[in-house]
């Protein structure tokens, strides 16, 4: 969010969101082919939305004086932690390896940063497709965290279009939104570490930095 990024500055305002229009569109990138309801976050505004003209401005994001915190935020499968399991993610406690190392330099980007706030925000999509339920992406968790021997505050997103549709899953940005919010952080100065192209949308979405865990810890 921060930098040089476009707003829509909107006239002629003729139908209000939310409730117009009804149009469904297809989703083709997910496995299928479904509807999603077009909402006005997902792209660009176009007459089809009621306006009647469009004009995009440059804009900074201009942060309050308390947004000032620094936060390394991770994501967790394929970034701290391994599946041992027969899924491709982990599902059960027995399931999760974190990978060794990764404590350490958590430690020291930490230090480095003279900050003590670290936190995890993880798409957990499992919940949705009935695989799992949130006391097993809870302990989950809590296994990471017992190998791993930091105390991460998690964030996970349950959600899955087209069931649900939400700005929590990556690459949507509602995770990094609550931290930032809720922990006063300065998006410039925070890290997010992520093994995946959402992962690096999230980030670019939040306005954080981002380095693939293969930077982050030198593997
Ligand atoms: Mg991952």
């Amino acid at each position: 969010m921060n930098g040089r990024q476009f707003v829509y500055f909107m006239q002629g305002l003729t139908k209000a969101y939310p409730g117009a229009p009804k149009k469904l569109f297809e989703n083709k990138k997910e496995k299928g082919t479904y509807p999603v309801p077009e909402h006005p976050g997902k792209q660009e505004p176009k007459p089809i939305h009621g306006f009647t003209t469009v004009v995009k401005k440059p804009f900074i994001r201009v942060w309050g004086p308390e947004y000032v915190n620094v936060a390394l935020i991770l994501d967790a499968d394929d970034t701290i932690r391994r599946c041992v399991g027969e899924q491709q993610w982990p599902e059960k406690p027995a399931d999760v390896q974190v990978i060794p190392g990764v404590k350490e330099k958590i430690e020291a980007w930490l230090k480095a940063n003279n900050t003590n706030l670290l936190f995890g925000a993880s798409n957990q999509s499992a919940v949705d497709k009935g695989r799992m339920t949130i006391a097993e992406v809870e302990a989950c968790f809590a296994e990471t965290n017992k190998q791993l021997g930091l105390d991460v505050p998690w964030l996970y997103s349950p959600w899955l279009p087209p069931k649900n549709i939400t700005y929590c899953r990556k690459p949507h940005c509602g995770m990094g939104a609550q931290l930032i919010y809720e922990h006063k952080l300065l998006p410039s100065k925070c890290l997010y570490v992520g093994d995946s192209t959402s992962d690096k949308t999230f980030a670019q979405r939040c306005g954080f930095q981002y380095q693939h865990p293969k930077e982050f810890f030198g593997w």
